[in-house]
């Protein structure tokens, strides 16, 4: 009964993210269409560099789009009070504190192409409606953004001159906002369970988080882009402090702790931290506590706390990069040396590039194939 439940909320999950791609794709399909007329009635675009401007407009048009969405959130963050510590359109990321940097980053997807880190100032800041508020920040600029576009280039669409052009882009600029509106406020969730705006919006106005979850998520998120404490503003360290010294931490203040003592490369500290978990606490920190089994050459026990993590709740790329390595290792160790390898390449592909985030799960990594896991997986094959 279970599985047919399963099988058919999978179903119902592919359905709707079909859903999504179609009118997404239709959407820019009009765009295309839109351009090409206005391309054959205008005197300014012609030849091949017409036509060539007509095919990278559709997607010139969708960094400007996403960026007006995550300006919205930002905006919105602002007028709550709350401190913004990244922007990131695509692979371009902006970080705000405690100085201006601009690097380029692995895109992380997720939101409409783009990415928002805000936090509360003060522990006052951290209420539902100001969460929700910043949520909604982005769609609302999206539709803002879009309605704008079209009645402004509404009057010059005919024009054959340059501002019959500048209003095909305006127009293909209109579009694109509206599929940020679209990505955004359709409710779905990608593939690591993390659910769009509108999902998000939801969940905050039926649930009642913990509070202590809600500060975990904030550091996590600072802890991810190499923000230590020690620049954070001191509530939210103060809660994670508190948290992880209480008689019952959560999962999410040892996470936050752990990752902490990866990013700074401290292994030790990373190893004292990724003990059993409590019976109350089978999500996340198994993935860790399975690391650590791989480590000490313990490959049954990695296996069987890897087996025990089915129905965790939270998921970042980091952490599953951490259980890939405790994967690999079980794999290996069972003999499937061929799909171990495999898993193996992909993530050493995945960490190419060096953020800190990167660095430190690469050299993970690489302590792991230097002990029991690396003789596991390049074992030569019995002789039979
Ligand atoms: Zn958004």
């Amino acid at each position: 009964m279970r599985g047919i439940q399963k099988r058919a909320q999978a179903w119902l999950t592919k359905a709707n993210h079909f859903a999504v791609w179609l009118v997404v794709t239709v959407l820019n399909i009009f765009a295309l269409v839109a351009l090409l007329a206005a391309s054959r009635n205008s005197d300014v675009l012609n030849g091949a560099a017409g036509l060539l401007l007509l095919f990278t407009l559709p997607l010139l048009g969708l960094a400007p789009a996403t960026l007006l969405h995550e300006l919205g959130h930002a905006v919105a963050a602002r007028l709550c009070g709350w401190r913004v510590w990244i922007i990131c359109v695509g692979p371009v990321s902006v970080r705000f504190s405690p100085r201006l940097i601009i690097e380029t980053r692995p895109s992380l997807g997720g939101d409409a192409g783009g990415f928002v880190l805000p936090a509360p100032r003060r522990p006052e800041q951290a209420t539902k409606l100001r969460k929700i508020i910043v949520t909604a920040g982005g769609p609302i600029a999206s539709i803002v953004g879009a309605a704008l576009a079209f009645w402004i280039a509404a009057p010059w669409v005919e024009d054959r001159g340059w501002e019959g052009l500048l209003a095909a882009v305006i127009y293909v600029f209109g579009i694109s906002s509206v599929t940020c509106a679209v990505l955004t406020l359709w409710p779905t969730r990608d593939r690591r369970g993390v659910g769009n705006d509108i999902v998000q919006i939801l969940d905050a106005m039926r649930l009642q988080p913990d509070p202590r979850q809600v500060y975990f998520r904030y550091a996590l998120g600072l802890i991810e882009f190499g923000f230590q404490p020690e620049e954070w503003d001191a509530h939210v360290a103060r809660e994670i402090d508190v948290d992880f010294a209480s008689a019952t931490p959560s999962e999410g203040a040892r996470l936050v702790a752990f990752l902490q003592a990866l990013t700074r490369h401290d292994f030790e500290r990373a190893r004292a931290l990724a003990i059993k978990p409590d019976k109350q606490q089978l999500g996340a920190t198994q993935y860790l506590h399975a690391w650590r089994n791989v480590e000490d050459g313990d490959f049954a026990a990695a296996d069987d706390a890897l087996a025990r993590t089915k129905g965790a709740g939270f998921h970042s790329a980091w952490l599953m990069q951490v259980r890939e390595i405790a994967l690999i290792g079980v794999l290996a160790a069972s003999g499937d040396r061929a799909d171990a390898k495999d898993r193996y390449n992909r993530l050493r592909h995945a960490l190419w590039s060096s953020t800190p985030l990167n660095r430190a799960i690469s050299a993970l990594l690489d302590r792991a194939m230097q002990g029991p896991l690396g003789v596991a997986l390049n074992a030569s094959a019995p002789v039979a």
